[in-house]
């Protein structure tokens, strides 16, 4: 049996800059969030998906 994956963004949810990719399951029902560095607010802060 095939797993669906799809990529989706990671967005800095202080500035909205798209910073990373990842991908995660089709089914699946969460939000990813992780705490990440950002470039432009030149810290870690919590990055949300989002789709591509
Ligand atoms: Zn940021």
């Amino acid at each position: 049996m095939k797993t669906k994956e799809r990529y989706v963004f990671l967005e800095c949810t202080v500035c909205k800059e798209r910073n990373y990719t990842t991908h995660k399951r089709l089914k699946a029902a969460y939000k990813l969030e992780k705490k990440k560095h950002c470039r432009r607010c030149r810290t870690h802060t919590p990055h949300r998906e989002k789709k591509l």
